[in-house]
């Protein structure tokens, strides 16, 4: 009896039905969030969810997703100065940024840190436009100011963070955060050489971004909600969630922050943030005490 006895394969053909029932058309350029867990057990893995989308996007379709890559402390120690970045060099986003960086037909940003990675019809000009003076998140204001671009999340807005426009009303907003300085070096292509690119743009909390939907949705930018797999999916307009987005955050740049008095980021790094570290730092430790009182509790029922 092999593990998957009792749980239900997701086909290429499933994948592809769900998706058109979805409302991914032929000639969509996506924007493409997933969690493959979320799906379910999917026959193939990341490979059959790329086969699919790309059959159901059709030759003049494109799909885009995040294949960003890790930054370290500046200045470099000298393990951290020994990774270079470059085409190939892996990345925290997952197995569908992962697989799709090994497929024939896919091209990657240039940029050192935030490298998208594209297939399609549109993939090579988006990629090659994304360079390391480019703003980190580019590729999406691109696809959401000029293109047509959608977003495609499959994954609940809980597990699979943001629409992909968040972070471009950030910087066209240039609403700025404190951070650490931290890089990576990279392979330069046009000298040849090896270089340092130091981060230059602001993050943000993800736990925050879901205050958006309420707004997406009463502006239509959610245009159509479904399962893909077992995962709740969505499609939005990037036109649309941008637009609410820069509306929202010229107004209130801190809407996007989460309410969890803990949190450092929201609390304390950026210009606009109006809480302390002292404040943050305690209410973290209060938080840490609850876990372990909790933790002690459970300890003391189950009788260890
Ligand atoms: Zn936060």
């Amino acid at each position: 009896m092999d593990d998957h006895s009792f749980i239900e394969p997701i086909d290429k053909e499933r994948l592809v039905k769900d998706l058109k029932a979805l409302g991914v058309r032929q000639g969509d350029l996506l924007n493409v969030k997933v969690s493959m867990s979320s799906i379910g057990y999917v026959v193939g893995g990341a490979k059959t969810l790329i086969d699919a989308l790309l059959e159901v996007v059709g030759s003049k379709g494109t799909i885009v997703t995040d294949s960003f890559v890790n930054v370290y402390p500046l200045p470099l120690n000298k393990r951290d100065a020994q990774k270079v970045s470059d085409r190939f060099t892996h990345s925290y986003a997952g197995a569908l940024a992962n697989t799709m960086l090994y497929h024939p037909n896919a091209y990657r940003s240039a940029h050192p840190v935030q490298r998208f990675v594209a297939i399609g019809a549109h993939a090579k000009e988006l990629m090659a436009n994304h360079t390391p003076e480019s703003y980190a998140y580019d590729v999406l204001r691109v696809m959401a100011q000029s293109m047509e671009g959608r977003n495609l999340k499959l994954g609940t807005d809980e597990k699979v963070v943001g629409v992909g426009t968040t972070h471009v009303a950030i910087g066209l907003l240039k609403l700025h955060q404190n951070q650490p300085r931290a890089g990576v070096n990279y392979y330069d292509y046009k000298t040849g050489q090896v270089r340092l690119f130091e981060r230059n743009w602001s993050g943000a909390c993800p736990k925050g971004f879901i205050n958006f939907i309420p707004l997406y949705r009463k502006v239509g930018a959610i245009l159509s909600e479904g399962k893909v797999g077992n995962a709740d999916s969505k499609i939005t307009d990037m036109r649309k969630t941008l637009e609410i987005e820069l509306e929202t955050l010229s107004k209130n740049p801190s809407f996007f922050f989460c309410d969890d008095p803990a949190c450092v980021g929201c609390r304390v790094t950026w210009d606009f943030s109006t809480g302390s570290a002292l404040s943050a730092k305690f209410h973290f430790t209060i938080k840490l005490m609850k876990t372990a009182i909790k933790l002690a509790i459970q300890l003391l029922r189950n009788g260890i």
